[in-house]
């Protein structure tokens, strides 16, 4: 099942993502330390194989003429390499979107029943799967997981035309659903549930025993242990950072889709992302799940951008079905670019209505004439 399936699957309808365009004088974009060559506007892109060339054609030339600078990409290797030099030839950037430690189509990873992450009750998330049954995830602390997720990784950013890999997925399954989503499985997660808290395998247990000299499970109440926390938000990191290393050796740059803010993101899913050495980010400020507002997503903006410090870019992705009506794509704009994004992200392009074409160009061409 893709993300949109599952999205579906929860009730909400399909989405969208838009990224922004590279141009020069943009002063409210360009607001971090580092200068850019990155596009501002951005989409998330299944990729659908039955597609024909004259298809893919037509997509981005569409894309690139409503302003979006660049696609992130979901398909295998084969399509990837299949799609990007149409992507290349209309001036559309393209990342490999890959799915990093939730792996439900991995043949390779079901050969080994060690690798996937186990609760606090001692359940395998290879049997047993959280909330949904595509919910397969590894254990990011690992060595063998590590060197099979960037096996796939590498073997992406090798393809030509493809600028860089886009990680989705890593972190730990959600320890925490957002609130509207909770109730879709008759949940109420004011605490952490032992079924949802991950990982206790023997490696997680091993690697914290050496370091604190402690067995996490002899502790009456582990989920309240703040180094335990942490320890689990470093796995992630660590995994992220080794990776971000490789890529950047291939000369090739790496990004992430998060959750909407740090402080967010390390409660409900150990994602403690301004810690992490990519190029670019690209949080998921999807208002409606959290039950918040269009402004909301301005202040997720503000908080990502102060944490990262400069670091690397920002790219507010917006969840088209939280931004039904005429205006409500701009307002989200506004909102991002105001408060330091370097761009937006849109989940998904092929969700826009026709009047949000219009304010994705007119977003586009008002920067030309600043
Ligand atoms: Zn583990």
């Amino acid at each position: 099942m893709n993300k949109r399936d599952f999205i579906k699957t929860l009730g909400f309808a399909a989405a969208g993502v838009a990224i922004a365009n590279s141009s020069s004088a943009l002063p409210l974009f360009f607001k971090g330390n580092r200068k850019s060559t990155w596009p501002e506007i951005w989409t998330w892109m299944g990729g659908n194989p039955s597609r024909s060339d004259d298809e893919w054609k037509s997509i981005f030339e569409k894309l690139h003429n409503a302003g979006f600078g660049g696609v992130l990409f979901e398909s295998g290797v084969e399509l990837l390499a299949h799609v990007a030099p149409f992507a290349q030839d209309a001036g559309i950037e393209l990342h490999s979107w890959m799915w990093t430690l939730n792996r439900p189509a991995d043949e390779e990873a079901k050969k080994h029943k060690d690798w996937y992450v186990v609760n606090r009750n001692g359940e395998s998330c290879y049997d047993k799967h959280p909330y949904v049954e595509y919910y397969q995830w590894l254990c990011p602390s690992k060595e063998e997981v590590f060197q099979h997720i960037e096996k796939d990784a590498l073997s992406r950013v090798r393809i030509p035309g493809v600028s860089g890999v886009h990680l989705d997925y890593v972190r730990y399954p959600d320890i925490i659903l957002p609130k509207a989503l909770q109730p879709h499985y008759g949940l109420v997660q004011d605490h952490e549930m032992p079924e949802y808290d991950f990982c206790y395998c023997e490696t997680c247990r091993e690697k914290y025993m050496r370091k604190t000299g402690m067995d996490i499970l002899t502790l009456p109440n582990p989920d309240l242990d703040e180094q335990w926390k942490q320890y689990r938000y470093d796995s992630v990191t660590r995994f992220v950072n080794r990776l971000a290393k490789l890529v950047h050796k291939q000369k090739k740059v790496i990004s992430a889709a998060v959750f909407p803010y740090p402080e967010l993101a390390r409660t409900i899913c150990r994602q403690s992302w301004n810690d992490w050495n990519l190029d670019a980010f690209f949080p998921m400020i999807y208002q409606n799940f959290y039950e918040e507002d269009i402004p909301w997503i301005g202040k997720a903006t503000r908080n990502g951008v102060r944490d990262l410090k400069g670091k690397a870019h920002l790219f507010s992705g917006f969840f088209l079905p939280d931004l039904p009506n005429e205006g409500d794509l701009s307002q989200a704009i506004h909102e991002a670019r105001s408060n330091g994004a370097n761009g937006i992200s849109i989940f998904e392009y092929e969700g826009l209505k026709e009047y949000q074409w219009q304010e994705i160009k007119q977003f586009y061409e008002s920067k030309s004439i600043r």
